[in-house]
């Protein structure tokens, strides 16, 4: 039979979809739509290669075309879908070529959505759209690297892990950087003491702080714009700067698809454990889908959370691509852990799992806090936090402090570990601060037990690698987990 499967979008999870379908079924017709020009790269790696004056973007490129070519994989580049009907299985489509732009209909058997996502409009009335530059296309990164010449001031909007990123690269090249966000730290979301040492980092590194400000509006000057700031208790502040980078965040690309298809507040697609949409013949994969992760929520948390990551991206199109060839969810989705890790400038930082909300942490019962030692063993050490009477949730944490290399070797810095856990001891998430030394590549064993309901006297009892210039034998990871497995710890007094 001369099956039809169409996917939409021609990066990570779309073409790792295309490949394993052709795996799955030799005599299936696969067809990729892109709506750029570019197909097979890597976003990941965008504001490096913006640092590098001497690298061109077409580095970040993965794989040529021809390869996909050889698998029987048809690729039309500069093709927008504009609307899908799942019910008829057709989809409306623009096609821009030399000869113009036109309209098509295409018939399609089995569909997935592979469409990521796109960065979040940022409007500052009065800044024209020529000084707003986001940084999430390869086109966005030759327009960044052709006017780097006439920048001297940049100003970030957004300390997310793309502001951070981007801070870094532009400080790199030189630059003057003002990092403005509404909220009161960068990375919100993270455990607080982290995103302090990353705000103090960030002012070691030069980049000027306007953090719980935002940009209300903008002037436009002959060889700069003029930002109008405001802070939450009504001051003004006024910074010159020649553009903005907008990094506030991403908007995920399903507004072809019907509104009857269940998405989340931020627009992401809902899908099974199949990558399944819905009952249809229909599945979704990496920046525009959603699924169910490894740690199960906890009441007041949403089910499925949204993971715009690119193992997400790469093994959720395998596994989409596999079951649309199938026509059946015959794989599942490995559960994701929601890990993450990134760099801002001397710093290493990684997270995994469910972290509470600050607040919440302050009400948690037992909470555990435990200093840095320079003994073997910091147990003696630990206390904990005074339980909290109104707490409504039975959260455990813990914190570990130490350093990156052990026996004080010249070059060590900080490391600190925190986790969480539910009172039965099952881990929930953690988050790791490094200074330099691969530290915060210790959340993988922390990601490998979340992904198996993993406890914290099973993280505590793991037999991990031990030389002083990769750690401390009382490794602060190992510290946090076995206090956490500790239900008796004594409440501080
Ligand atoms: C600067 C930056 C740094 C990052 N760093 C990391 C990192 O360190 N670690 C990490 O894990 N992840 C990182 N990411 C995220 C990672 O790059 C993404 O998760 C991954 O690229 C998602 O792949 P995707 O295939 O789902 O989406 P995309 O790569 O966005 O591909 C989707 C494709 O669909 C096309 N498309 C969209 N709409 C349509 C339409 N209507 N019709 C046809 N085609 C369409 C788009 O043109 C695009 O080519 C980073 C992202 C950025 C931008």
């Amino acid at each position: 039979v001369d099956e039809q499967l169409v996917i939409i979008g021609g990066n990570t999870a779309g073409l790792a979809a295309a490949l394993a379908a052709r795996r799955r079924r030799a005599d299936l017709r696969i067809l990729v739509l892109e709506a750029s020009g570019e197909i097979s790269w890597g976003a990941c790696g965008l504001p490096y290669n913006l640092a590098d004056p001497t690298r061109a973007p077409e580095d970040l490129r993965v794989r040529p075309a021809a390869f996909f070519h050889e698998q029987d994989i048809q690729l039309a580049l500069g093709q927008r879908v504009l609307a899908v009907d799942p019910t008829a299985r057709r989809l409306q489509l623009e096609r821009r070529g030399a000869g113009g732009v036109e309209r098509l209909e295409l018939a399609w058997d089995r569909l997935v959505v592979a469409s990521g996502a796109r960065s979040r409009e940022l409007t500052i009335p009065g800044l024209p759209a020529t000084r707003l530059a986001p940084l999430k296309t390869l086109d966005d990164l030759r327009a960044w690297k052709e006017r780097l010449g006439g920048l001297r001031r940049v100003a970030v909007a957004g300390a997310g892990p793309l502001g951070l990123e981007l801070c870094e690269a532009l400080r790199q090249l030189g630059l003057e950087v003002l990092l403005v966000d509404p909220e009161p730290l960068p990375l919100k979301g993270w455990p607080r003491e982290l995103r302090a040492a990353v705000a103090a980092e960030l002012e070691r590194q030069g980049v000027r702080l306007r953090l719980g400000w935002s940009i209300r509006r903008a002037e436009d000057q002959p060889l700069a714009c003029r930002l109008e700031l405001e802070s939450p208790a009504g001051g003004t502040a006024l910074e010159e700067v020649e553009l903005v980078a907008a990094c506030a965040g991403i908007t995920p690309n399903t507004e072809f698809l019907p509104r009857s298809l269940e998405r989340t507040a931020a627009g992401a697609l809902a899908v099974s454990a199949a990558l399944r949409v819905g009952g249809l013949p229909v599945w979704a994969a990496g920046d525009c889908a959603c699924r169910e992760p490894a740690v199960p929520a906890r009441a007041g948390e949403s089910a499925r959370v949204w993971n715009p990551q690119a193992r997400e991206a790469l093994t959720g199109g395998r596994v989409a691509g596999w079951n649309a060839a199938a026509g059946a969810d015959e794989r599942q989705a490995t559960p994701g852990t929601l890990t993450q890790v990134l760099r801002c400038f001397g710093l290493e930082l990684a997270r995994c799992g469910r972290l509470s909300e600050p607040d919440e942490v302050a009400a948690a019962p037992a909470v555990v806090d435990i200093p840095p030692v320079s003994g073997l063993l910091g147990l003696g050490m630990a206390r904990a936090a005074r339980p909290s009477a109104a707490a409504p949730a039975a959260v455990r944490r813990s914190r570990a402090a130490g350093q990156t290399l052990g026996h004080a070797l010249p070059g060590a810095g900080r490391l600190e570990v925190w986790l969480e856990a539910e009172p039965d001891g099952r881990l929930r998430g953690g988050a790791i601060l490094s200074e330099g030394c691969g530290g915060a590549l210790r959340i993988n064993p922390l990601a490998a037990l979340l992904q198996r309901a993993g406890t914290a006297a099973e993280l505590a009892a793991l037999d991990l690698a031990y030389s002083p210039p990769f750690g401390p034998l009382a490794d602060p990871l190992l510290r946090a987990a076995e206090h956490l497995s500790q239900p008796s710890a004594a409440p501080l007094p």
